[in-house]
């Protein structure tokens, strides 16, 4: 299912607690992580969270582990894969 691009869905994408979400990207992406207004997100293909809604992260390139599985997003729109940070759509 596809996920909307809301900043309800942002808010509770817990990327930002996941161990492959190093220090660094978070530093980097800091600026970029600021909460975007709803219009601006459903009209973005790239935003450094939410990975599962846009495409694949410019700074995670190591995996070292990942929370979607947690996730209440991807509980409510029934996803089955991991990863959406290092692949676009995720990993099997
Ligand atoms: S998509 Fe998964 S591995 Fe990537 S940052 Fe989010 S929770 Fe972590
Ligand atoms: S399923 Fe993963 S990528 Fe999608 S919002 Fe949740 S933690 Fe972020």
């Amino acid at each position: 299912m596809r996920v909307d691009k809301t900043e309800e869905n942002v808010s509770k994408c817990i990327c930002m607690y996941c161990p492959s979400y190093s220090q660094v990207c978070k530093l980097k992406n800091a600026p970029e992580n600021v909460n975007q207004p709803t219009e601006k997100l459903a009209n973005r293909t790239h935003y450094e969270k939410m990975f599962c809604a846009f495409e694949k992260s410019n700074c995670i390139h190591l995996d070292r582990g990942c929370l979607c599985g947690k996730c209440p997003v991807y509980q409510k729109y029934k996803l089955h894969r991991h990863e959406y940070c290092l692949k676009t759509g995720g990993l099997q």
